[in-house]
């Protein structure tokens, strides 16, 4: 897909070879990785995606280590390793996760990351006691980081990202709380000029998609904002989007924001355990902002760019917020509802995480 194909083509023939001179990027010893997750041992296992498990290392020099270890020789995944190589050995920025090298040898294929102490951000929002070492300003200093890695992506660097998976969970946290956004298996560069996408298969999570690319398989740089806007409210409220539960209601998270943001009562959704050290005037501007990213049709959503600006400045002129997407109550059902309404709409083909 668009103007740097050719330079792709090449890359792809250098990790089909396991050659990584022409990405770049450092190649590690598949002995190098295994002394240094001892024998990828389960003490060393971190987590587990949908790429296979990642384990921590250290390597002989000291330095901590995170190992993907790809799992399966199905063609998806593959892709994605391949995806993921080329795409982030060429970025590099704060607040995103720097890719250190991989190993290719035999069928193993390994991503390998800086290690990040504080893993991910949904293990801090959604927990009941990491919750509370997120105070307001550090919660407002992710948000920001966050915003500045897809301006990023988006804007600022050599080419143009569709990241397609951004979640809470795609927020990896370093030692000091810096947010770094990580999971590029499902990106996509876009050429210049290119501003839309369609595919057949709509890869992505439940609760983060938005409406065009869940119904249509349309994705922009817009699908990004709906799911930088749902983070968004995951961060100041504490509660998941996909399974919100409301006692007077059955809209979602975002829903549920738009029907505060009407009664004019949106500090409301506030995490109550911010009470003692939020600033109101940054809430009410991240969850207003976050209300413009989430709206129904892609082209009211502002970019980035805007993001950032109306973010960082107080005295930013904010435009109102139209409706968002799937603003439709889930069934009264009560087996329903911890589904959401996206779930019952038909797609090409939709594999959602
Ligand atoms: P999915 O693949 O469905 O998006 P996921 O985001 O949980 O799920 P991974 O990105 O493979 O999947 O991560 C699995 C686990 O490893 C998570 O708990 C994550 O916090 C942790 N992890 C991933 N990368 C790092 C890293 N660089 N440093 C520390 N922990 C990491």
């Amino acid at each position: 897909m668009g103007v740097i194909r050719w330079t792709t083509r090449r890359k792809r023939a250098a990790l089909k070879k396991g050659n990584s001179e022409d990405l770049e990027l450092p190649l590690f010893k598949f002995a190098t990785i295994m002394a240094a997750t001892e024998g990828f041992s389960l003490d060393n296992l971190i987590g587990e995606g949908g790429f296979g498990p990642v384990y921590k290392g250290n390597l002989s020099a000291g330095e901590e280590i995170a190992v993907k270890r790809l799992s399966t020789t199905s063609e998806q995944g593959i892709k994605e390793f391949k995806n993921e190589v080329i795409l982030i050995a060429k970025l590099q920025h704060r607040n995103l996760v720097k890719l250190l090298g991989c190993c290719i040898e035999g069928e193993e294929r390994m991503l390998i990351y800086e290690y990040l102490q504080n893993k991910s951000l949904n293990y801090f929002v959604f927990d009941q006691n990491g919750r509370t070492v997120l105070t307001w300003p550090k919660r407002f200093d992710i948000i920001m980081g966050i915003a500045r890695g897809l301006l990023y992506l988006h804007q600022d660097s050599r080419l143009k990202i569709i990241h397609r998976d951004l979640k809470t969970s795609n927020i990896l946290l370093d030692g000091d709380l810096n947010p770094k956004i990580s999971d590029f298996g499902l990106a996509r560069i876009f050429g210049e000029g290119q501003s839309i996408a369609t595919t057949r298969r709509v890869v992505g999570t439940y609760g983060y998609m938005a409406p065009e690319y869940a119904i249509d398989g349309k994705y922009s740089v817009k699908s990004d904002m709906f799911a930088l806007g749902v983070i968004l409210l995951e961060i100041v409220s504490g509660k998941k989007n996909r399974g919100f539960d409301h006692g007077d209601h059955y809209h979602s998270l975002l829903g549920h924001t738009w029907l505060l943001w009407k009664e004019n009562n949106i500090v409301e959704l506030m995490d109550e355990c911010l009470s003692n050290t939020f600033i109101e005037s940054q809430v009410r501007r991240c969850i207003h902002v976050g209300l413009l990213c989430v709206q129904k049709f892609a082209e009211d959503r502002p970019a980035i760019s805007s993001v950032v600006s109306m973010l960082g400045n107080d005295r930013a002129i904010i435009a109102e917020p139209k409706e968002p997407g799937f603003f439709i109550e889930r069934s009264l059902s009560p087996s329903c509802r911890t589904s959401t309404c996206q779930e019952t709409l038909t797609v090409t083909e939709l594999e959602a995480r």
